[in-house]
């Protein structure tokens, strides 16, 4: 008989993962952290390994994995477009055979099984801001499609084993989300421009810098996916998860450079193939069913992060 919750968490050594592994050792639970230190370090769960509660696998989800736990949160896949475009093939095979792969084990354990979807299933998005009943406007066959395909065929998948298996099933749609731990060379927007603000290199905005994104912070964020994963059974989602403030990256790159206080100058480049125009969660269902919405502005959050990659 064990008494402490046994809690799996695939990309457990990634940014969010790391983050999800010490707020579940805070709620007492017994958490076994699955990578295979694709993009996750060990570096982002160094001080958790002294921790008795806290178990570290070496192991590619896309094969499989025999384990006995009560609740599986699958966060396993490289998030930033230069990660998940690097090995475009490997990247659907995480979502599609490491998805199965956890469904499965999930169907074994009876355990509850929450996947980490994205805002890109909407891929460039004609309604805007997006709500979970927007089916998406996607290109299957462009530099992004591994990844948006990919997840969209995870939450397929989720949904077929909730209908087929009766699978007690949760699906987050996560908006992009920022904060310490994020690796300084992923090429995403808020570490890119941070570390080049820090060196007072130029500052790359893609396109005109009209493009819109929202940014949530990661505690906001990993506050809303413990809420999901112990919401109330008939809660299957999707559901959005994201902070609906809405920034264009030219903002963006001027509040960096003010709050560093940089010396850099702004220069744009092309636009990346299939860059979504613009993006901004809606989260009236987070709000109603979860009570949850983000509490850090985005300055503050941004703070925290300079204050991060300074250390680096
Ligand atoms: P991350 O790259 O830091 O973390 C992913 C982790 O998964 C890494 O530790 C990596 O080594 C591990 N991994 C990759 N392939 C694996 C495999 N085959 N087997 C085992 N482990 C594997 O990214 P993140 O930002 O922490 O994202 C975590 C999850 O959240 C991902 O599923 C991502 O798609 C989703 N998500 C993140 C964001 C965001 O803004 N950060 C937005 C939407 C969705
Ligand atoms: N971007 C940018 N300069 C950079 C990195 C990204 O202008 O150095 C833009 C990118 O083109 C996109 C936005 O910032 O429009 C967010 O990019 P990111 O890769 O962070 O996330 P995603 O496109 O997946 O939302």
């Amino acid at each position: 008989m064990h008494l402490r919750k046994r809690v799996l968490v695939t990309g457990g050594a990634g940014f969010l993962g790391s983050f999800l592994c010490e707020r579940l050792l805070k709620e007492n639970c017994d958490v076994v952290c699955v990578d295979n230190f694709y993009t996750g370090t060990k570096r982002n769960i160094v001080h958790l390994l002294e921790n008795p509660y806290f178990e570290l696998i070496r192991h590619d989800i896309t094969f499989p994995l025999y384990l006995e736990v009560d609740e599986i949160y699958n966060f396993a896949c490289p998030a930033s477009p230069i990660h998940y475009q690097n090995d475009p093939v490997q990247t659907t095979k995480v979502n599609v055979h490491g998805s199965i792969n956890m469904l499965g084990l999930a169907k074994r354990t009876k355990s509850k099984i929450l996947q980490a979807s994205t805002s890109e299933v909407y891929g460039d998005p004609t309604v805007h801001p997006q709500t979970e009943d927007y089916w998406g406007n996607v290109n299957c066959v462009g530099i992004r499609s591994c990844y948006d395909e990919g997840k969209r065929c995870a939450e397929t998948l989720f949904f077929d084993y909730y209908r087929q298996h009766k699978l007690n099933i949760r699906v987050i749609r996560i908006f992009n989300t920022y904060g310490p731990r994020m690796h300084p060379n992923d090429g995403r927007v808020v570490s890119n421009f941070i570390l080049q603000a820090l060196k007072n290199e130029d500052i790359t905005v893609y396109g005109d810098g009209k493009q819109t994104r929202s940014f949530c912070y990661v505690d906001d964020m990993i506050e809303g996916v413990i809420r999901m994963m112990n919401s109330p059974e008939d809660l299957t989602g999707p559901v959005n998860l994201g902070n609906p403030e809405e920034y264009t990256i030219l903002e963006l790159a001027e509040k960096i450079i003010a709050l560093t206080r940089s010396k850099s100058k702004i220069v744009f480049k092309p636009l990346p193939e299939d860059d979504p125009l613009q993006r901004k969660p809606n989260i009236d269902l987070a709000m109603d069913k979860l009570k949850w919405k983000p509490r850090t502005q985005l300055e503050a959050g941004l703070k925290e992060t300079i204050d991060y990659f300074r250390t680096l």
